[in-house]
């Protein structure tokens, strides 16, 4: 048996092992109970008697070669592996983080609260009612006589069992004052249905507010205080009121009320087409028969009313072109405003 031959060939398998499972396979090779060093141990016993002690020291250096070897390979290998390891997961500490994305209010609510929060430091007490309403509360009570358009099939979205979804929040005021005895100073935001055609200016869904005050002797000086108050608050200082007359069934008188271009200031704009004026109130004083509906004395009490347009107040302050962003939840659109 040559062990120098053996020898020279393990230094060499040795140079090319890569991986600790090639270094086992060589040490199963060298070192197992059926490997070279074994079978050469086996074979010392057909060797003349002087040869004997010589071929064992041999073999015995080189199995003791073999497994400094193997250590030291293996020792090199596990340093390897871990300085790929601490290579792998290397964190670098001045990359840039992964943003959260914050939820926030929406804006429809952030006005909804603004204005609650206006007509509290006025006196209102915040009241709210249900969308779907029934014919009394939405019409009835309010003065629409039968054969007005706003009843028509057109107009509103009927539900099965003569309901409806409201087509404004006035059914609140019928319901709040049915509750309540004079005086009454309610406030309420939310959601009304009509039956449109969904263009960029209008929805099948949008939002008004509505005020209501009843008390002896409260007159139009009043309102026109009231709303002085409220577009203070929501567009800021400096902005003039004009009141128009017009017709709704459940005020007398009723009016329109423009405010001043939050825009251009009045000087004319394209928002208000050059007429330097917007168109966001609806007001007057409460018809005597909606308060003989709900069984106050007209003789006694007077009060007025008044509903503003939530959306267009809001795509107003916020410069939004399209009345459809309010309510698509769109991310892009929510977290430019
Ligand atoms: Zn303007």
């Amino acid at each position: 048996m040559d062990v120098r031959s053996i020898r020279e060939e393990l230094l060499k398998s040795f140079e090319n092992v890569r991986t600790l499972e090639e270094l086992e396979a060589l040490r199963v090779r060298f070192l197992g109970k059926k490997g070279v060093i074994q079978q050469g141990f086996k074979k010392l016993k057909e060797l003349p008697p002087e040869e004997k002690k010589a071929m064992g020291k041999l073999l015995n250096d080189l199995r003791k070669e073999v497994e400094e070897r193997l250590a030291s390979v293996r020792e090199r290998l596990l340093e390897e592996e871990r300085k790929q390891q601490v290579e792998r997961e290397r964190i670098d500490v001045t990359m840039p983080g992964t943003e959260l994305a914050w939820g926030s209010t929406h804006i429809l609510r952030k006005a909804k609260e603004e204005l609650q929060y206006i007509a509290r430091k006025l006196g209102f007490t915040i009241v709210d009612g249900p969308e779907v309403e029934d014919d009394f509360h939405n019409f009835e009570a309010l003065n629409f006589p039968p054969y007005h358009p706003s009843r028509d099939m057109q107009d509103t979205l009927f539900l099965p069992g003569g309901l409806l979804l409201r087509t404004h929040t006035s059914a609140v005021q019928i319901r709040a004052l049915q509750r309540k005895k004079p005086p009454v100073r309610i406030f309420t935001v939310g959601r009304v249905y009509r039956r449109e055609e969904v263009t960029a200016r209008k929805f099948l869904a949008f939002h008004q507010a509505e005020g209501l005050w009843i008390d002896k002797k409260v007159s139009i000086g009043h309102l026109k205080g009231v709303l002085a108050e409220f577009i203070k608050g929501f567009f800021g200082p400096g902005y003039k009121l004009r009141f128009r007359p017009s017709y709704f069934p459940f005020v007398e008188p009723g009016m329109e009320v423009d405010v001043e271009c939050v825009f251009c200031g009045g000087k004319g704009c394209k928002v208000c087409q050059y007429s330097g004026w917007l168109e966001i109130l609806g007001a007057g004083m409460v018809h005597p028969n909606v308060l003989r509906a709900v069984g106050y004395d007209p003789e006694e009490y007077t009060g007025f009313a008044f509903g503003m347009g939530v959306d267009r107040m809001v795509m107003l302050k916020y410069g939004i072109n399209d009345i459809r962003l309010l309510f698509d939840g769109n991310q892009k659109f929510l977290r430019s405003v």
